[in-house]
């Protein structure tokens, strides 16, 4: 750190390392400093996953050496950094009252907490901290903002045909979807069948260059307590990386991902996913420049409509309306329990170990790699927690952990809001409950699996599908008033009070044995 008073100290945090950031306008290589920092709290407060530290870490680092290639000062904490600060706020308050800068520059961050601790120090400090808006996103806070009001109900697909029109994405000389329809999700839900997925290629791996590997060394060595294997860490730290990511995934991935984007099958974890939500959540990739490519694919006819529409709706739909929901709700949307559930969550969610083959699929892949898919997240490892009326809070911060592109204003509404229906019905109208068979149409975990998909009761029945009656039981007063779940419970009535005892009885043991089926 220089000694001489600095005018503007600059955060730039992990998930911040786009060069286009509003925090380097007007940069002046004399008089600002640059700030970034490795701190222990950041892998700790939530027991985060190897995988996902030493990817920001690596990500961090190759943006510092790139920074200061172009000339910029970096004052770089590094994680074994022996200075007392074990948090971000207590490192950024060490800095400042080391360099006394005039004003410390932040862009407005992913987590709710990490700005409110950075405000904080500056606060203490007696330094005033400017926190600018992020230009990553396509839509910002106050516009999704000025999108809620006055809407008693918020709806994903709204939100979308907004940002289309706005942005001029995917649309046909009139103005209209392209193709005539909003949203081909009806064209998106194919399952491989028995045959199994044909073409597969695997994504685009990056070896580890010389930082990533020191950075490997000191995660092995600070955390080696924590999930996952850096043995075959391969993600993309740096924009060239990133883009090259995108451009094989388009080549060779893209085509398919329409078809076959709720499909499952056992040791494919990617199939044709993109596998860039960690690039783009660290800011390595703009989602314009991956919603252009996509449409440009379309547009050469290189992939179909529901390929091209079908993945932009998750980057310009989707990924911008949770980050919308988070600042709407936080900081109270983390405290959510709707359901009231009040379950721990398994043990076997950090170990893997179980007989039933979709979750220990799931499972063993996330702590291990950092990655599932969408549908392996909602309707697996999430199902199974909704089902079982595992604590939101808890089945949160386990997603906060394991998934390398997990950042909270991304992963909690995710998780506690569409997954655990935590929120009561802001993120979706309906808890996403299914049986164990929802899950056989969708994969083939449950061939060879010691349960059966199709039983609610007896030893055999499949654990889902015990807990998918028994859900209904629980709550056919409170989500009695939900339209959208009347046939669900309408069935759940039909059921014979034999068969509500044996669901009853199954479901009483699955809790007491913390989860796991006997
Ligand atoms: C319980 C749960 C937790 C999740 N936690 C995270 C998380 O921590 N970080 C994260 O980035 N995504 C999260 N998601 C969303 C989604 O599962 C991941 O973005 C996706 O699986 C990442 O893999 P991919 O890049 O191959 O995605 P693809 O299937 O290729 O999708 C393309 C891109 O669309 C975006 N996207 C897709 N679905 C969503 C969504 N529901 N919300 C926001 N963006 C979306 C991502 O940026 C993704 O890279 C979560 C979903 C669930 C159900
Ligand atoms: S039978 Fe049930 S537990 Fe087994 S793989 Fe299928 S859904 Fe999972």
């Amino acid at each position: 750190m220089p000694q001489k008073r600095i005018r503007n100290l600059i955060v730039c945090l992990g998930d911040q390392l786009n060069r286009d950031s509003a925090v380097f306008d007007g940069f002046d290589a004399a008089s600002d400093c640059v700030w970034m920092a490795e701190v222990m709290g950041e892998s700790t407060h939530v027991r985060s996953s190897k995988v996902r530290t030493a990817l920001f870490l690596s990500a961090m680092r190759h943006f510092r050496l790139a920074l200061e290639k172009e000339g910029f000062r970096v004052d770089y904490r590094t994680l074994d950094s022996n200075d007392g600060s074990s948090d971000l706020g207590s490192a950024l308050a060490r800095s400042i009252a080391k360099a006394k800068p005039a004003r410390v520059l932040l862009v407005q961050p992913g987590e709710w907490r990490v700005q409110e601790m950075l405000e904080r120090a500056a606060k203490n400090a007696g330094v005033p901290l400017d926190v600018l808006p992020d230009r990553h996103f396509l839509c910002s806070t106050d516009e999704f903002r000025a999108h809620a009001a006055g809407r008693k109900q918020l709806r994903m697909e709204y939100f979308y045909r907004e940002q289309r029109r706005k942005h001029g994405v995917l649309l046909d000389r009139t103005g209209g979807p392209e193709g005539g329809e909003w949203n081909l999700d009806h064209e998106n839900r194919e399952s491989f069948g028995t045959k199994g997925p044909e073409g597969v290629r695997k994504p685009r791996a990056f070896k580890p260059d010389a930082t990533t590997r020191d950075v490997i060394a000191v995660v092995e060595r600070m955390l080696k307590d924590h999930p996952g294997d850096l043995g075959g860490f391969d993600w993309p730290v740096t924009p060239a990386q990133a883009q090259d990511a995108l451009e094989d995934f388009v080549e060779h991935r893209l085509e398919h991902f329409g078809r076959w984007e709720d499909a499952m099958w056992t040791d494919e974890p990617v199939l044709f996913h993109s596998r860039l939500s960690s690039a783009m959540n660290l800011k390595l990739l703009s989602p314009r420049r991956v919603i252009e490519r996509v449409e440009q694919a379309y547009r050469s006819k290189a992939v179909p409509l529901a390929s091209a529409e079908g993945f932009i709706r998750q980057v310009l739909g989707w990924r911008e309306y949770v980050r919308g929901i988070y600042w709407l709700h936080m900081p109270d949307y983390v405290q959510r329990n709707a359901l009231k559930a009040d379950q721990p969550l398994p043990g076997f969610y950090w170990t893997g170990e179980t007989d039933m083959r979709c979750l220990r699929a799931a499972l063993t892949q996330t702590l291990e790699s950092g990655y599932a898919h969408h549908i392996q997240r909602l309707m697996v490892t999430g199902l199974y927690a909704l089902l079982l009326g595992v604590r939101p809070k808890e089945v949160h911060e386990w997603y906060l952990s394991v998934y390398v592109d997990a950042v909270e204003w991304v992963e909690l509404p995710n998780t506690l809001g569409m997954s655990q229906y935590g929120d009561g019905g802001v993120m979706a109208s309906k808890p996403y409950a299914a049986t164990g068979k929802y899950i056989s149409r969708m994969s083939n975990y449950c061939k060879g699996c010691r349960f059966d998909p199709a039983k609610s009761e007896g030893d055999d029945a499949c654990p889902f599908t015990t807990l998918y009656w028994d859900f209904l039981l629980r709550h056919a007063k409170g989500l009695g008033g939900n339209p959208r779940m009347a046939l669900q419970l309408k069935n759940a009535q039909r059921l014979t009070e034999v068969t509500v005892r044996g669901v009853r009885a199954r479901a009483r043991a699955i809790r007491e044995g913390g989860g796991q089926p006997v």
